[in-house]
């Protein structure tokens, strides 16, 4: 009887796999370099390798494998699990990654947006487990955004549902990546946050901010920003606060719609705890109906880096169950 599930999370950087268990216990997991700059032959070998690998080590024969997901960037058509052109991906241009990679390896496979996946990790075996709606915000270069109702990811039309980061937040406000003005992202990201700092800093606000980046404020890193506010540092402080507000009005906006059990943030700025959470929490709440917004907690991540492995293990899983 089929048991196991593979996750794959295609990274720029690292092709992390995991064997997971019907029961979502993590049975083993390999990461190694995804050797992106040789193009989509070359990270498909990579793939292939980490998942016979793993099999053999663990004793898992491929009958014993329900299916295979692989978690990749975007854009894409997770139906046909065809990947356009992801601008960390070098020379991918709409390569049919679910059907090479199932003739590849011998198995069902599933592809989704990494983005999507680290959602339903989080859904599957992280912070919302036991939940049926929830929102999951990833807080990094950008804002990341995944959502699951009635158990199940919400994707849209085109798949392109739950953009969370391109939420609008102010009416002609910063210029967004996406080209639009006033996005959450442009605000609540790392680098948003960045640029509110540095702002302030122009408009010759004190801080020791100024020192940790050597005077060069071009160099101001989120890490600077976190360090400085928790030694103490009253701009950083109000630079943290400022961003959270941000977020705590976007959030304010998912709890409107969504009315989830749970929104998780994700993201190494997570790390910065009460600084952070304290006033999304209060923001969100102050902005939205009474009784939703008591409903929605608003809790940190609870797989870290491995959200993007195991949501697309529990994508495979949940979508080979719909198949039959
Ligand atoms: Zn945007």
């Amino acid at each position: 009887m089929s048991e196991f599930v593979v996750g794959v999370d295609l990274g720029g950087t690292n092709v992390k796999t995991a064997l997971v268990s019907r029961e979502r216990k993590l049975i083993a997991k390999d990461s190694r370099p995804t050797r992106a700059d040789e193009g989509p032959d070359a990270v498909m070998d990579v793939m292939q390798a980490a998942i016979d690998d793993l099999l053999k080590v663990e004793g898992v024969s491929r009958d014993q494998v329900i299916a295979a997901g692989f978690g990749a960037p975007g854009p894409m058509d997770w139906q046909s699990g065809v990947v356009f052109s992801p601008p960390n991906l070098a020379g991918w241009k709409n390569v049919p990654l679910a059907e090479t990679m199932a003739s590849r390896t011998g198995l069902r496979c599933f592809v989704d947006n990494d983005a999507n996946c680290a959602c339903y990790g989080e859904y599957w075996m992280g912070a919302g487990q036991g939940t049926e709606s929830m929102a999951v915000l990833t807080l990094g270069t950008g804002v990341g955004g995944g959502v699951v109702v009635f158990g199940k990811l919400l994707r849209g039309i085109d798949g392109t549902a739950a953009e969370l980061g391109h939420l609008k937040v102010q009416r002609d406000g910063r210029r967004c990546g996406c080209g639009a003005r006033g996005c959450l992202e442009a605000y609540a990201s790392v680098s948003g946050m960045v640029r509110t700092a540095v702002e302030g800093l122009e408009k010759g606000e004190e801080s020791s901010l100024t020192e940790a980046c050597g005077g060069k404020i071009d160099c101001l890193t989120g890490k600077m920003i976190f360090e400085a506010a928790v030694d103490g540092d009253a701009y950083a402080r109000w630079v943290f606060k400022e961003t959270a507000t941000w977020l705590g009005l976007g959030i304010s906006s998912i709890i409107s719609y969504q009315n989830p059990e749970k929104v998780v943030l994700c993201g190494g700025m997570i790390d910065a705890g009460d600084i952070l959470f304290d006033p999304v929490r209060e923001v969100a709440r102050a902005m939205s109906f009474e009784v939703p917004a008591k409903r929605c907690q608003i809790v940190p991540a609870g797989l870290g880096t491995d959200a993007g492995v195991l949501g697309a293990a529990g994508c495979a899983l949940e979508r080979a169950q719909c198949d039959g």
